[in-house]
């Protein structure tokens, strides 16, 4: 069976992840065998997230009566329903749905009736607590396919730490970070110097390793120093593979979705209030604004190399008018030269403008010039892939450590 859980959170704290680890512990208790434990990122923009927009899925050997009990007695006892944006869901399925869900409640956005629709097409059994609205995460959990996988760790806190400093080893993550990148990565933003793998919420997470595979988490997991700890637990995920992003031509964004979109550079990058840079893109008929907000560091300085005619695939979420930049393929550079007036061949010395259109003039000796010098201004910026640097990455972005997209 697949049991799927979402929106059992809230900022003051629990982690639906966290429920599901310990709902992996009271299935085994059970004697039943939990194959897999999956964390699916959904699309980041949903407005009514807490944090990341995760649901989970435990695929699990057992009687889906029994385990769907245990499930709902777990989200009564930890789900914080104290707080009003947080709206529990919970399937329990014997026949999984098919991805196309998935593919939806990853990309776009998806209603409770159309969840619904698909929970009763596979007899599933589900319940949703409050409004409910945790069944479209919890749905698309079961219905997930991940051609494309990573794994994290997750090492959770003990309960009467909860809300309290945590306390991790900061060396410890730097040598972990050293040893194991680029198999691990986001555990710190060495160009910036800040943890990344520790969250500051109030929730039970203590901090997460994100890498290829369960092996290269344990590897850089066990490296890391810290305050006792309750438990851990290694998920498959969709993290990392920017399963959100939809490739599409500017005339077809859509507001709250994720694209990767094809352009010229059409002006020369501006760094506005707060730093935050912007420019925009256009292919034949229609233009775009992109962002790059000031979180993204060391990132704009890339963007601000770019000059018109320059022709970029921009990777980002189009929100209020603008793709917000993960990464981006510099795709060709364009030439760029620059104008002189032309050098008087006899004197050595450069000539004046005869007036508009009408040529040059040198003052010594009178000779005259029709061209202008042109001079090739060499390009800094070199083509290929550049990403925001950690602090600032989404869950669902590929890391370029990954590998490029397109070579
Ligand atoms: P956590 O990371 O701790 O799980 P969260 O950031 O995932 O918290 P939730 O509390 O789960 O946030 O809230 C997200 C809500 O949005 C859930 O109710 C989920 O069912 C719903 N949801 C997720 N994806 C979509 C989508 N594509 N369209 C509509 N609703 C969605």
């Amino acid at each position: 069976m697949l049991i799927g859980i979402d929106d059992t959170d809230s900022p003051q704290g629990m982690c639906t992840t966290y429920l599901g680890a310990v709902l992996v512990r009271r299935l085994i208790r059970e004697y039943m065998q939990v194959r897999e434990a999956r964390l699916v990122r959904l699309n980041p923009n949903v407005t009514f997230k807490t944090r990341g927009n995760a649901a989970v899925m435990l695929d699990v050997i057992g009687d889906p009566g029994t385990a769907f009990r245990i499930a709902c007695d777990l989200v009564e006892e930890l789900a914080d329903q104290s707080c009003e944006n947080t709206n529990p869901g919970l399937v329990v399925t014997e026949d999984k749905p098919g991805a196309a869900f998935y593919q939806k409640a990853v990309t776009d956005f998806c209603t409770l009736d159309e969840a619904v629709a698909v929970l009763e097409k596979s007899s599933a059994r589900y319940r949703g607590w409050k409004n409910r609205r945790g069944l479209i995460g919890a749905t698309a959990a079961v219905a997930s396919e991940l051609p494309d996988r990573t794994s994290e760790i997750l090492v959770y806190r003990q309960e009467e730490r909860f809300g309290t400093p945590r306390s991790v080893d900061r060396q410890s993550l730097y040598k972990a970070e050293a040893a194991t990148f680029p198999h691990t990565w986001d555990t710190v933003d060495t160009e910036n110097d800040v943890v990344v793998c520790v969250p500051h919420t109030p929730d039970p997470v203590l901090f997460g390793i994100r890498g290829e595979s369960a092996h290269w988490v344990m590897a850089s997991r066990q490296m890391i120093r810290s305050e006792p700890l309750a438990l851990e637990q290694i998920w498959v995920t969709n993290q990392g593979t920017d399963a959100h992003l939809l490739d599409a031509d500017i005339a077809s964004l859509r507001e709250g979705l994720s694209y990767r979109v094809r352009g010229t550079v059409a002006d020369c990058p501006k760094t506005g209030t707060g730093g935050h840079v912007s420019f925009t893109i256009g292919d034949e008929a229609h233009q775009v604004r992109c962002m790059a907000y000031e979180p993204t560091k060391n990132f704009r300085q890339v963007i601000r190399e770019l000059r018109p005619g320059d022709t970029i695939l921009a990777c980002g979420s189009f929100k209020k008018g603008s793709i917000n930049l993960e990464k981006i393929h510099v795709i060709a550079l364009n030439a760029i030269t620059s104008v002189r007036p032309p050098l008087c061949t006899a004197c050595n010395k450069r000539m004046t403008s005869d007036g508009r259109r009408k040529g040059w003039k040198c003052k010594k000796c009178g000779a005259r010039a029709d061209e202008p010098e042109l001079q090739k201004i060499p390009r800094t910026l070199n083509t290929g892939w550049y990403e925001v640097p950690p602090t600032a990455r989404r869950h669902l972005a590929r890391p370029l450590c990954r590998g490029t997209p397109f070579g």
